[in-house]
């Protein structure tokens, strides 16, 4: 851990920072702009392109977006997950394309992050009451009997046939990968429809798609767990800026806090010392499973991760408030805290 880190950068306020926290300065010239702003997966969505015909294919986006939601809310006894996830044990469901592929995608990245990401996490997740926002702390014998049920290697899925097959008791979650699918879908979608410019946040998720209409890079502004604005704020096009953190929901109770992102080995809320994690990366999905399953790994096992793929990017910022950001990023970044550059 001690020659991870080769040095520490103050990094100087470089620029101004235009932008407001985990959102996005937007292009001064405002040139056929289109923009919404929906509330639905939860959260508060906003959809900005630039260009001809921008308010149609705004639309289109909603309508995906909802389609969607209908598709994967966990609670909603209608929607497709909820309907595979309470689908008699050991039965093949039928599956649209959209659940197959995420499922798909989901089961990769929870081998690929060793089971730090899981979309079987679903039991505990219920337990803890962060459904329904019905807050409690569940028993240790609860946990131990729920625990068994969080294991994707038992998922079966046949993407021939677009179906699943889940052990009894088993239930998904895709909240902490449907943001960025939701992205990654979005951006396409205008890409094929001739946009080059547009900005997409969905809870402060955000996807900068191309540059600004003036040519310059998006400055993304990263939220500081600890109030009072971003706490770093990188430059960057055609990218997602994805920031998992206890912050964003906790509860608690006997003076200790609860969050909502738990470690699938443990049962319980996942504290390593970080407060917060963001992934910079091409692929929004993959940032959004990324942020989730190093927030849970904590930081040591983070760089050896990164170290690893090499595909992504990552901010830190820990419980004590330091912020360590991965080298690639060095150049791209401003903040008024002292940083620790990981190589
Ligand atoms: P995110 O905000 O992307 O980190 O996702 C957090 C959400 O994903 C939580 O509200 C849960 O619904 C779910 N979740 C919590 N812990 C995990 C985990 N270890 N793996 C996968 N999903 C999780
Ligand atoms: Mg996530």
């Amino acid at each position: 851990m001690k020659n991870a880190i080769c040095k520490k950068w103050f990094l100087v306020l470089l620029i101004s920072l235009p932008f407001f926290t985990n959102c996005a300065s937007y292009p001064s010239a405002y040139v056929n702009e289109s923009s919404a702003e929906i509330y639905a997966m939860n959260t508060l969505i906003s959809l900005t392109v630039w260009g001809q015909d921008g308010k149609e294919a705004i639309l289109d986006c909603e309508n995906f977006i909802y389609q969607i939601e209908d598709k994967f809310s966990t609670t909603r006894e209608d929607s497709e997950l909820y309907q595979l996830s309470q689908a008699e044990g050991s039965q093949w469901v039928d599956l649209s394309l959209a659940v197959a592929e995420v499922l798909e995608y989901s089961l990769r990245l929870a081998e690929q992050t060793q089971g730090n990401f899981d979309p079987t996490i679903y039991p505990l997740v219920k337990a803890w009451g962060f459904t329904q926002d019905s807050h409690r702390v569940p028993s240790q014998a609860e946990i131990d009997s729920l625990l068994p049920l969080v294991d994707s290697s038992q998922v079966e899925l046949d993407m021939e046939n677009l179906r699943a097959m889940l052990p009894t008791g088993m239930e998904l979650d895709f909240g902490a990968v449907a943001k960025g699918y939701v992205a990654d879908e979005l951006t396409d979608f205008l890409r094929d429809q001739g946009f080059n410019t547009a900005m997409i946040s969905l809870g402060g998720n955000i996807y900068a798609m191309g540059k600004k209409t003036d040519g310059s890079l998006w400055n993304i502004g990263i939220q500081n767990p600890y109030g009072g604005g971003a706490i770093v704020s990188v430059q960057v096009e055609d990218k997602a800026v994805v920031t998992s953190g206890g912050y964003q929901r906790y509860f608690t109770d006997n003076g200790e806090t609860y969050w909502h992102i738990i470690d699938p080995s443990t049962g319980y809320p996942a504290k390593t010392g970080l407060a917060s994690v963001s992934i910079i990366s091409d692929s929004a999905k993959y940032g959004d499973c990324l942020s989730t399953a190093l927030f849970v790994m904590g930081l040591e096992d983070s760089i050896a991760f990164w170290r690893e793929y090499q595909d992504f990017e990552a901010v830190f910022v820990t419980e004590n408030e330091e912020i360590f950001i991965t080298s690639n990023l060095a150049h791209a970044v401003a903040s008024g805290y002292e940083a620790t550059v990981i190589y």
